[in-house]
Parts: structure tokens; C-alpha cells; sequence
């Protein structure tokens, strides 16, 4: 299961109906937190995400990103975590999460590390990596992060197999491994006679603050599910570019562009705090697969070769 549950959607301040940035995902049982806007703990108990949490990916420094850091681990020392929980974050960053954990004394008893990430830093997971990349935002150093699966083995045509004369068995398993095989008649059988491209894997990427730029949509290329900086709709496109954040319809333009599956747009303005109507239309005018991220929404990110395409399960 590859489950992305957003807890919080809203722009810069908590909202009635939207808490600040955070988005859990749960990739085969790892759970990791984008973002720790404040209240996150207490989303995460509503939508019932579980608190095994161990890592923390800090897009930048600004409080509605991570505010969330001290109730956390505090309510982890409160509950006797004995595990260890890395925070990543720009380097401009580390200090202050570091404030966030130590907040009013505390001193947890288990061990946090914190990490400074920057364009380019893998994280490798086995089997999937975690890969910051950098993004815009007006003068404070800000990252975006992607979740990547390593590519699959290719489909193993077994029809074709049995056509040429290999017996079903552990000659199958060595063609779907690479190996090439030789048969009984002295004939060899090549992997790419019946084994075909390696297949992709899930991709999810998360932008934070930003304005829209060449190098997430190079990060977003065939993403499976693209979370964006949707702030403003075209009324405040002004607004939009001297605050560094993004309107939809640009961050629709960006998704488009990179051919990404389906397109979240988050840290909602309190201005369409009551009808986020403009939002939606300008961001679908331009690509359809878009939607604005509310608090609870769940999306499970499926392969990209599945009939049944990512989608919003509400
Ligand atoms: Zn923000
Ligand atoms: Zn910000």
C-alpha cells in the first residue's frame, strides 16, 4: 500500500476548516510525515494515520511548516518512544527544528537526529529513495521531496517462453532474473525474448512553498501523484509571485507539462477558505486531473501500468 492522508492544507495560518502543512505517507508499512504544521499530531489521531512515525521531511524554516515539531515529540516522550526519529531539513533549518524539539526543556529520551538535505541528496530506502530537490521561495532555503520506487523486473511472458521451448520451472525464474538459459536441443533463450521493460515504480512528489520551476517539473517527470503550492487563484497571481508561492493554474501548467497522473494543490489561502471553486476550475480549465486537497482527504497511489489510475479516495 502506498498511502498519502493530508492532514493539513491551509496557507500559512490555521484556518476553521484546514490545519497548517503536514502530509503523511505510508509506503508498505514506513510512515513518514512531509511537513509538521501545527496541530499535525491531532490531525494524525483524526485521520487515524498511527504515530510510528520516523521520519520528518521539513520542506523550509517557516513556522506553519513545522510548529508541529514540539507537541509531537513530546507527546512521543509522554508515550515512552524508545525508537529513533530523523527529521530532515534545509541546512538554514536545522536550528530551528532543533528550537522545535527542545521546546521549554525538552529533552527527549530517545534519540532525534537531524539532518540538513539539499538539491540532489538521496535518502535510499531499499527498495524506494527519498530524493530532496530545490525550490523557490523567496529568500529562505527551501527543498521539495520526492518518494521514488525502484523500477520492477519487466512482465514475464510466459506464453512466449512455452513457445520456445523452455519448461515451465527454474529456467523461468533465471529468464526473469536476466540469465540467458540453455535448452535441452542445445538452444539458448535470451531474458529479452520474453521478459519485457522494467517497470515503474510509484512516484510521489511534494513541492511545499514554491513557485513553479523547471526543476520540479524535471522532479515531477510521470509522477504518479503531484502535491503542489496552489495558494492563490488568477485574482491574486501578483500576489502569488511576490510571495514566492503558486497559483493554480501555474502549478496545473507545471503538472501538464511533466505528465503527472493526478495533481493535489495544497497550502489553500484563507481567502477561498469558504469556496475554493476558483481554485479547482482554473487549475482543471488546464489540466483535468487536478483537485484542491482538503484535511482528511486520502489518496492511494497505485503503479502506473494499472487500469485504475491514482486517485482521491474520500
Ligand atoms: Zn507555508
Ligand atoms: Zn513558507
Amino acid at each position: 500500500m502506498f498511502r498519502v492522508t493530508f492532514l493539513g492544507t491551509g496557507g500559512s495560518i490555521p484556518q476553521a476548516g484546514r490545519s497548517p502543512s503536514a502530509v503523511a505517507v505510508e509506503r508498505e508499512g514506513d510512515l513518514m510525515l512531509f511537513d509538521c504544521g501545527e496541530g499535525t499530531q491531532r490531525q494524525m489521531m483524526k485521520y487515524t494515520t498511527g504515530f510510528t512515525v520516523e521520519d520528518i521531511f521539513v520542506t523550509h524554516r517557516h513556522g506553519d511548516h513545522l510548529l508541529g515539531i514540539p507537541g509531537l515529540t513530546q507527546t512521543w516522550t509522554f508515550q515512552g518512544r524508545e525508537e529513533p526519529v530523523r527529521i530532515y531539513c534545509p541546512h538554514e533549518a536545522v536550528e530551528h527544528v532543533r528550537d522545535c524539539v527542545e521546546l521549554a526543556g525538552h529533552r527527549p529520551p530517545y534519540d532525534v537526529e537531524i539532518k540538513s538535505v539539499g538539491d540532489g541528496t538521496v535518502i535510499d530506502r531499499g527498495g524506494y529513495e527519498i530524493r530532496a530537490f530545490e525550490t523557490e521561495h523567496g529568500r529562505v532555503d527551501s527543498v521539495g521531496y520526492t518518494v521514488v520506487e525502484d523500477e520492477r523486473k519487466g512482465r514475464f511472458d510466459r506464453e512466449r517462453a512455452e513457445e520456445l521451448g523452455v519448461p515451465p520451472g527454474p529456467l523461468f525464474s533465471k529468464l526473469h532474473e536476466g540469465e540467458a538459459v540453455e535448452l535441452d536441443d542445445g538452444t539458448v533463450v535470451e531474458p529479452d525474448e520474453v521478459v519485457g521493460e522494467p517497470r515503474r515504480g510509484r512516484k510521489f512528489v511534494y513541492t511545499g512553498d514554491t513557485r513553479p520551476t523547471e526543476r520540479i517539473a524535471e522532479e515531477s517527470r510521470d509522477a504518479s501523484l503531484l502535491v503542489h503550492d496552489g495558494m492563490f487563484a488568477d485574482d491574486n497571481e501578483e500576489r502569488a509571485q511576490k510571495t514566492s508561492h503558486s497559483t493554480a493554474r501555474e502549478a496545473a501548467e507545471l503538472a501538464r507539462e511533466a505528465g503527472v497522473e493526478l495533481l493535489a494543490l495544497t497550502h489553500v489561502s484563507s481567502r477561498y477558505s469558504d469556496d475554493v471553486s476558483p481554485l479547482k476550475t482554473e487549475a482543471q480549465d488546464v489540466f483535468t486531473d487536478s483537485f484542491v486537497a482538503s484535511d482528511g482527504d486520502e489518496v492511494v497511489v497505485e503503479y502506473p501500468e494499472k487500469d485504475r489510475e491514482t486517485r482521491v479516495v474520500l
